[in-house]
């Protein structure tokens, strides 16, 4: 009996040890390329329900392993960032970019866009978050109104009061501030309107069951409904179906991002959507 548990202790402490080993060498592959200033952003198109222009863009991280060239996905590479505390630098270089890909978006006459740049829970505890978004804004000099920074639900409830403050802040700047995932966490819509917030985001998980599930279109309606009535607008993430866009228009949503319209692009493939007017 001892000898079979010995052995199961073994195998169990050889994945373990397999484990991190490649968390460690992914976390010194992305330092490396972090260094080397080898990050890419793509950028996905939120669609004005109303129009069908792009009226916004996300700003999702790119890496390409420098060793293997394979893409890994950000589900991989953020979390052992956050964990690594590269995450403040990932999030720093993320924000410069965004910036100024944007204005020189604008100073080549396309038309007038948000860029929206999503922001980890441990830069939300950086004490000096509010000093690097202001500086990447003096030094891109992109309007702050074209500026807009995605929190989780859970991000904020780590430490509502600190959060609050940090947004306030951050929110005189002249940015956008939006909640990202709602619907994931468990916080009620009446207490996340404490926050200076514009902006929710319906998580794509709801909008993956609207015509499945009752309950997923009677939360998103709803929601829809209640943040109209508190000010914010909403959009909803993971759009994929013509079902579903027809389920979010007859409920007023305002935006939409998804597979349906377009997938996350290249800086040079959104710029020429841009260019062609195109209404998606
Ligand atoms: P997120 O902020 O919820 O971003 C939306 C994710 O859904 C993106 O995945 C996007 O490509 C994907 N998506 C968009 N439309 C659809 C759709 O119609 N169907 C499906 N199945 N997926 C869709 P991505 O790019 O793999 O990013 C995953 C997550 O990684 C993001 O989730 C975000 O939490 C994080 N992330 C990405 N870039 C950054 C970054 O620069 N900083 C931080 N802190 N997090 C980032
Ligand atoms: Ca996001
Ligand atoms: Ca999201
Ligand atoms: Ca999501």
């Amino acid at each position: 009996h001892a000898e079979a548990q010995g052995l199961k202790y073994c195998v169990f402490s050889e994945e373990l040890d397999r484990e991190t080993r490649e968390r460690m060498s992914m976390e010194s592959a992305l330092r490396l390329s972090l260094a080397a200033n080898a990050l890419e952003l793509h950028y996905q198109p939120k669609v004005d329900l109303a129009t069908g222009r792009v009226v916004a863009v996300e700003a999702l991280a790119r890496w390409r392993h420098p060793v293997s060239r394979e893409y890994i996905s950000p589900a991989r590479f953020i979390p052992i960032a956050e964990e690594s505390g590269l995450i403040q630098q990932l999030g720093a270089w993320a924000l410069g970019e965004a910036c100024r890909q944007n204005k020189a978006w604008q100073d080549a006459g396309l038309p007038v866009i948000i860029v929206a740049v999503n922001l980890s829970a441990a830069q939300l505890h950086q004490p000096d978050l509010v000093e690097i978004v202001a500086d990447v804004l003096a030094r891109s000099e992109l309007d702050p109104a074209l500026l807009e920074l995605e929190l989780t639900e859970s991000a904020l409830m780590e430490d509502p009061r600190q959060a609050n403050l940090t947004l306030t802040r951050l929110k005189q700047l002249g940015l956008q501030l939006a909640i990202d995932d709602f619907g994931t966490g468990y916080s009620s819509l009446s207490y996340l309107c404490e926050f200076p917030i514009d902006q929710l985001k319906i998580d794509r998980s709801f909008v993956m069951d609207l015509l499945i599930k009752p309950a997923a279109a009677a939360i998103s309606s709803s929601v829809i409904t209640l943040a109209h009535r508190m000010g914010l607008k909403v959009v909803a993430e993971g759009v994929e179906t013509a079902e579903q866009l027809t389920f979010l228009e007859r409920h007023h949503c305002d935006e939409m991002q998804g597979y349906y319209f377009s997938k996350p692009l290249p800086a040079d493939e959104l710029a020429a959507l841009l260019r062609s007017g195109r209404r998606l």
